[in-house]
C-alpha cells in the first residue's frame, strides 16, 4: 500500500517530496498528494515528515479511512 497524507496534519512543508526518490509525492495548494503509481512504499516519506502527517496504508487504517468492511483481527496498531 503505498504512503498515505492526513490532510489536517499537512503543512505543505514540501520536506517530502523533496525526499521521495520517485518523485511520488507533489504538495498543491499546500498539501501533500502521494501519486499510488510512482510510490515504491519506501517509507522515507514517513521519516522525514516531522508533522506526522504520512503514514503507510494499513489495513486497519483503510477501514479507519472511510471502508467500513467488518472482519479485521486487528483491534489497533501497537
Ligand atoms: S513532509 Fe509532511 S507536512 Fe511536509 S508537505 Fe510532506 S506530508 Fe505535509
Ligand atoms: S513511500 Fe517512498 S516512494 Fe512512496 S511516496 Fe513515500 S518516499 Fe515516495
Amino acid at each position: 500500500m503505498p504512503a498515505k497524507v492526513i490532510d489536517k496534519l499537512c503543512t505543505g512543508c514540501r520536506s517530502c517530496e523533496r525526499h521521495c526518490p520517485t518523485g511520488a509525492i507533489t504538495v498543491t495548494a499546500g498539501v501533500a498528494r502521494v501519486d499510488a503509481a510512482l510510490c515504491t512504499e519506501c517509507e522515507t516519506c514517513v521519516e522525514s515528515c516531522m508533522q506526522g502527517a504520512l503514514t503507510m496504508v494499513a489495513r486497519a487504517d483503510q477501514r479507519a479511512a472511510g471502508s467500513t468492511e467488518a472482519g479485521s483481527t486487528e483491534a489497533g496498531n501497537s
